[in-house]
């Protein structure tokens, strides 16, 4: 059997896709088709060049793509269940973890893969060698031995489960970590695909009032679909965001997302907290950027900044939750925008112009 395969082997040159051989998975491992794939912020940090600088480069093609839903193909030697201990087969639908801990130091042994130094390049494999179908982006995909994957109920709509395994899981998992409580005021800065679930997320959780900053009318319209109760234009002067926030929340908000995607975002939001207020820093991946901060405030208004990278594997089956709670209450469907696996590149185009939350790879039925 072959499939397609979409190559990135250059910054600045489209996505190129080859057919391969599709391989027999391995021991351990899992053969997947892809269904729907996203382009993610990361993604695009990767196409536009901005990844490699940062990080000194990759070196060899690879298969972009990691926020996707999948159904099984073929089950590998020794793998049984998924990683609650269901029992799979070929046809389930599953969510993939699209990262794996080392399993060999402290904050694997503590529990905690996601903050590990290889979750990310332990699952990175070059697109010229089997097993080939290494990301989403792609008619295949093949989860590594180790790598945490989970069975899908039947009755998630395919298009909001392909955002289970990065969009929405970093979501819910970073409001747990920074500790939202119940009747927490909540501003989420950026009303891209991140800050559009993070609005539905803390309302699920049970924010009071949700207050989301950013540039484009269209997106704080749909943020206001997904439950924000206000919404700022992000232009003119910072000073009368700051004071806006403040008469909104009474005195600061007792937690702030950034999900906009750039330091000077944390510079202002900074500022919209109350004394004692969270910071929550989850969309300001721009290596070598930064921002100017004064940290006798920190420590004088007891400020917490947390920034927070990938999820605990079980956050999928909360996210699952999630949206079979409101699947009929939120118009999910509005976040994504469907475009066909063979205009991938013109797919990734689109995505720069920002103009929908999410676009969507439709790989397969
Ligand atoms: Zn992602
Ligand atoms: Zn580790």
């Amino acid at each position: 059997m072959k499939g397609k395969l979409s190559v990135f082997s250059q910054i600045g040159h489209p996505l190129e896709i080859r057919e391969v051989e599709v391989p027999d998975p391995q021991e351990g491992e899992v053969l997947v088709r892809v269904l729907r794939a996203n382009i993610c912020g990361s993604d695009m940090h990767m196409v536009t060049g901005e990844a490699f600088r940062a990080f000194g480069g990759l070196f060899y093609p690879i298969v972009l793509g990691h926020e996707f839903v999948a159904r099984i193909e073929k089950v590998g030697k020794g793998v049984k269940s998924d990683y609650l201990g269901k029992s799979i087969s070929e046809g389930d639908i599953v969510s993939v973890c699209y990262f794996k801990g080392c399993g060999r130091c402290k904050v694997c042994a503590l529990g905690k893969e996601f903050a590990c130094l290889q979750s990310l390049a332990s699952v990175l494999r070059e697109a010229e060698k089997p097993p080939y179908f290494t990301g989403a982006f792609a008619e295949f995909y093949v989860v590594r031995q180790g790598q945490k994957f989970f069975k899908l109920d039947k009755d998630v709509p395919l298009n909001v489960a392909s955002a289970i395994n990065c969009a929405l899981s970093q979501v819910i998992f970073g409001l747990k970590e920074i500790g939202i409580e119940y009747g927490d005021n909540v501003v989420v800065q950026g009303a891209g695909g991140l800050g559009i679930l993070a609005v539905a997320v803390a309302k699920d959780m049970g924010a009071k009032k949700v207050i989301v900053v950013d540039a484009v009318d269209e997106r704080l319209e749909l943020a206001k679909y997904f439950g924000a109760d206000f919404t700022i234009k992000l232009d003119g002067d910072f000073r009368e965001r700051i004071a806006k926030v403040k008469e909104l929340t009474e005195g600061g908000a007792d937690v702030v997302v950034e999900v906009a995607g750039t330091p000077l975002a944390v510079m202002e939001g900074i500022k919209y907290m109350r004394r004692g207020g969270k910071y929550l820093i989850m969309g300001a991946i721009n290596p070598k950027q930064k921002f100017e901060a004064d940290p006798s405030v920190w420590i004088g208004e007891n400020l917490t900044l947390k920034g927070v990278s990938l999820y605990h594997p079980y956050t999928i089956l909360l996210s699952q939750n999630f949206i079979k709670r409101n699947v009929d209450k939120l118009p999910f469907d509005k976040i994504f925008y469907e475009v066909p696996f063979e205009k991938i590149n013109e797919a990734i185009d689109l995505a720069k112009t920002k103009k929908y939350p999410r676009i969507q790879i439709k790989v397969c039925e």
